[in-house]
């Protein structure tokens, strides 16, 4: 069943996203060369904290940390971990939550560490973009299927795979609610492919492989990697449908209405 939010949730949500994306930022500080992901997780977790909130993640399903810390081939899900240190030429998803209120915010980014190859810089351009052109799409009327296939589009016309077995989600009061927002386009699910609403949030989080679609889970079940061990990259964005468009819960101060046109048009001029 899928919850709509009234405008005051949505607000309340927005400060939930500030302080997710905030918390970003400071992670960001702090992406160099030696530092352990354990190290990036205290820094979370404290900053969280400090403005009032709670981490979303600790405690999910029994996962132990503040973030998701998922280096080259880990797509998601990789746990801090005091003896693995960020290497020149690693990227680094960072997946967080936060809890304000009584309401989540869900969103994640991949950084660079030091110098990266070109093919590992496009995979995070082309990634990032395919999540703006999921917002794009976040229209009342159009489908979540829009939504999927703006981002399946794009990963594929530039070579690269999109993750199946994990999809983007609605968000509320709970972390994960209706609809499934997948990365892709199941021919066979109309029945699933809801129609986007005034007062539904949604959080956009397109996986996208250098190499196959395919992944596989780690002996600690939580880590996802690829299968062939090539690298993924991972951007999420909790978006708010609403009759002016869509509002980025989980964007900074100023940047919550993004211009979808000028947006448009630098992809455009790209391909
Ligand atoms: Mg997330
Ligand atoms: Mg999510």
């Amino acid at each position: 069943m899928i919850i709509l939010k009234t405008q005051s949730e949505i607000g309340i949500m927005r400060e939930a996203g500030l302080i997710n994306q905030a918390c970003h930022m400071e992670i960001k500080n702090h992406i160099h060369e030696g530092v352990s992901t354990w190290e990036l997780d205290k820094i979370a977790e404290e900053f969280i904290m400090k403005q009032g909130g709670k981490p979303a993640f600790k405690g999910y399903h029994g996962y132990p940390a503040t973030i998701n810390a998922s280096i080259n081939e880990e797509v998601v899900h990789g746990i801090p971990n005091r003896h693995r240190k960020l290497k020149n030429g690693d990227i680094i998803g960072i997946d967080l939550g936060t809890i304000w209120k009584g309401y989540y915010a869900d969103s994640a980014n991949t950084w660079a560490v030091g110098e990266i190859s070109p093919d590992a810089d496009k995979l995070m351009r082309v990634t990032k973009e395919c999540l703006y052109l999921g917002i794009s799409k976040c229209m009342e009327g159009n489908r979540v299927s829009d939504i999927s296939a703006a981002v399946q589009q794009h990963a594929e016309s530039n070579g690269f795979s999109v993750v199946r077995d994990l999809v983007g989600h609605g968000i509320g009061r709970k972390m994960h609610e209706d609809p499934k927002v997948p990365n892709f386009v199941e021919k066979r699910r109309r029945d699933i492919d809801h129609k986007l609403k005034s007062g539904m949030v949604i959080a956009i989080e397109p996986m996208i492989n250098m190499g196959s679609y395919s992944v596989e889970i780690l002996e600690d079940d939580w880590t996802v990697v690829t299968t062939d061990r090539k690298p993924s990259a991972h951007y999420e964005h909790t978006v708010a449908i609403t009759k002016d468009g869509p509002v980025i819960l989980t964007a900074s101060e100023g940047q919550e209405r993004f211009d979808i046109e000028e947006f448009s048009a630098i992809i455009g001029n790209k391909r």
